[in-house]
């Protein structure tokens, strides 16, 4: 009721002031219509920031909540997701949306904002009402083009925006070139530097084009629809001012007249804009439920895993990426035996990596079945089989955590159970480390913890492997970023620590096969040769040819 109290107390406010001038006022009066004026005023302010910012605090609740589900599904996501390019660009628009805080928006302005502004229109209309109808659609006359340009506008920019998806992601990762430590001492060292930055330039500028271009078409629709704001508006003191001459109202209703239509054409044209921008803000918050929306992980029969009783078996086995043309693992059949040590080998690009993730049932087989027994690894109880595993991946991660945490990360409960991790860190021939930094001291030099280098993030990373009470364990060549040497020597100490466990051992390198069971060579996707090191070699096949090639590494000066 404010805006329309406000607009009838100023009317009564110039009416006295006239009434002085023509010597019938009192100022008595004026100073009570003044003060009146004033109080509604700043009440109604006062209220419209309470009502905001209980608004506010409600939307960003809500949007710690959207956040919230978004690392929900994160979590739950089948891995293969992680490899889809459409998947990540529907990630990236579900970020966007979340990020720039438009479900807030669409929260605070339709509860918010429209109630206000229609509750303004409401009161405002009906005291103008008494003095000329026609006020009303002069007004809404003045402000209607806004909507018609958010709308057009607004679907454009949604579909601009979601056109750009994928160069918005292009522009992050260059310039998270510029920002990792590691790439930027690479990029600098290359002399590449310049042209990386180039390169996020010419990215940038093709995404500030695009949107340049938009809002420059944006301007020119505002630019027409504040003209005939202003054109309304005056109307509206011509249409007073005729009201005033004709007799029809005072003086005082003159100027009330005026200032209450600006109310009027501000609160009118705010939800026009807001009814024109839902659907452009509708259909952002609908990238966010896309994504939110997508099938998540299944968890298998449900039925506990009490471990393998004798072997795992892959059956045809085939894989293909999303949006691949050709598949990385061609009908591939294999046999591991509990207990056993085997090598998968074979050239990069052959296929190693998606094998072991498929045998670990962090991808879905595109054509036959990885059995543990007798049942699909995608069968399995999520949770009681990956108690039993324990991954080593090539590219792992460096906690910039505690010596203590980089430990036991892997079997979190145990953080406290000082022995076990001390032993798992002898055991990786990290005693030195031990003594260094100690358990609790943080690695890495990030937030001013402990240097640690290349090689000592590599045992780390398979002690942590080691760590877990598992009975599987897949390594996926974290060592080969070391010399041949150092690297068999590690590759045998963890042999001889997995000795109760089965092992997958990924290699590019021939140096730890005679130490294994079973090799398994992999050619474009297939398996070439399956053997013993002195069977393939006697066989003269692919795995001699590679024995041959690398055997110069292993001589020792
Ligand atoms: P390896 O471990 O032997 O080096 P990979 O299993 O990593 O081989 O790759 C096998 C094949 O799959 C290669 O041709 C590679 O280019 C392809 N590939 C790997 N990752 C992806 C991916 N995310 N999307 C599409 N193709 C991929």
């Amino acid at each position: 009721m404010f805006p329309a109290f406000t607009a009838l107390s100023l009317a009564s406010l110039f009416k006295e002031a006239y009434n002085i001038q023509q010597g019938g006022g009192t100022s008595g009066k004026l100073l009570f219509w003044g003060l009146i004026y004033l109080a509604a005023y700043v009440l109604n302010n006062f209220l419209i920031f309470i009502t905001g910012l209980v608004i506010e605090l409600g939307a960003d609740k809500r949007q710690v909540h959207y956040r919230y589900l978004m690392c929900v599904k994160l979590a739950h996501m089948p891995l293969i997701d992680f490899e889809d390019a459409r998947i990540r660009d529907m990630q990236q628009r579900a970020e966007e949306c979340l990020y720039s805080g438009r479900m807030n928006g669409i929260i605070r302005d339709s509860f918010g904002m429209v109630i206000i502004s229609l509750l303004n229109i409401i009161t405002v209309s009906a005291v103008m009402a008494r003095y000329s109808l026609w006020f009303l659609p002069l007004c809404i006359v003045s402000v209607l083009p806004y909507s018609v340009a958010r709308l057009i506008r607004g679907r454009e920019f949604y579909y601009i925006k979601r056109k750009m998806a994928k160069k918005s992601r292009r522009l992050g990762y260059l310039w998270g070139l510029f920002t990792d430590r590691r790439t930027v001492k690479e990029l600098r060292a290359l002399g590449a530097d310049d042209y990386a930055f180039g390169k996020w330039t010419q990215c940038r500028d093709e995404v500030q084009d695009e949107l340049w271009e938009q809002n420059r078409k944006d301007a020119v629709s505002l630019l027409f629809c504040d003209a005939l704001r202003i054109i309304g508006y005056g109307a509206c003191i011509a249409l007073a001012l005729v009201l005033t001459l004709n007799g029809t109202v005072d003086v005082g209703v003159f100027g009330a007249c005026i200032a209450a239509f600006l109310t009027l054409q501000s609160a009118t044209r705010g939800i026009l804009v807001l009814g024109g921008e839902l659907p452009k803000e509708l259909a952002f918050s609908g990238d966010y439920f896309d994504y939110i929306d997508l099938p998540e992980e299944t968890s298998g029969s449900g039925t506990h895993y009490a471990g393998l009783r004798d072997k795992i078996e892959l059956r045809g086995v085939s894989f293909k990426y999303p949006n691949a043309e050709k598949y990385a693992v061609k009908n591939v059949a294999l046999e591991i035996r509990r207990g056993e040590k085997i090598a998968i080998l074979g050239e990069n690009g052959s296929g190693k990596t998606t094998l072991s993730k498929l045998i670990l049932g962090l991808y879905p087989c595109s054509g036959g079945s990885v059995f543990y027994d007798d049942e699909t690894v995608g069968n399995l109880d999520r949770q009681s089989f990956y108690k039993t595993v324990s991954a080593v991946a090539q590219n792992f991660t460096q906690y910039k955590l505690t010596l203590r945490e980089n430990i036991a990360m892997s079997d979190i409960d145990k953080l406290g159970d000082d022995e076990k991790i001390t032993d798992a860190l002898r055991r990786a021939g990290l005693e030195d480390l031990l003594v260094r930094a100690g358990l609790d001291s943080e690695l890495g030099t990030a937030f001013g913890g402990s240097e640690v280098s290349g090689g000592q993030w590599q045992k780390i990373a398979i002690a942590r492997g080691l760590f877990r009470d598992s009975e599987l364990i897949v390594m996926d060549e974290p060592t080969s970023a070391l010399d041949p040497l150092i690297e068999t020597e590690i590759l045998t100490k963890f042999i001889e620590l997995a000795k109760d466990k089965t092992a997958v051992i990924i290699s590019h390198r021939v140096g730890l096969c005679c130490l294994v069971d079973k090799i398994a060579v992999m050619k474009d996707g297939e398996i070439a040769e399956i053997g013993t090191h002195d069977g393939l070699l006697a066989q003269g096949g692919e795995y001699a040819r590679l024995f041959t090639a690398q055997e110069k590494w292993y001589r020792e000066e």
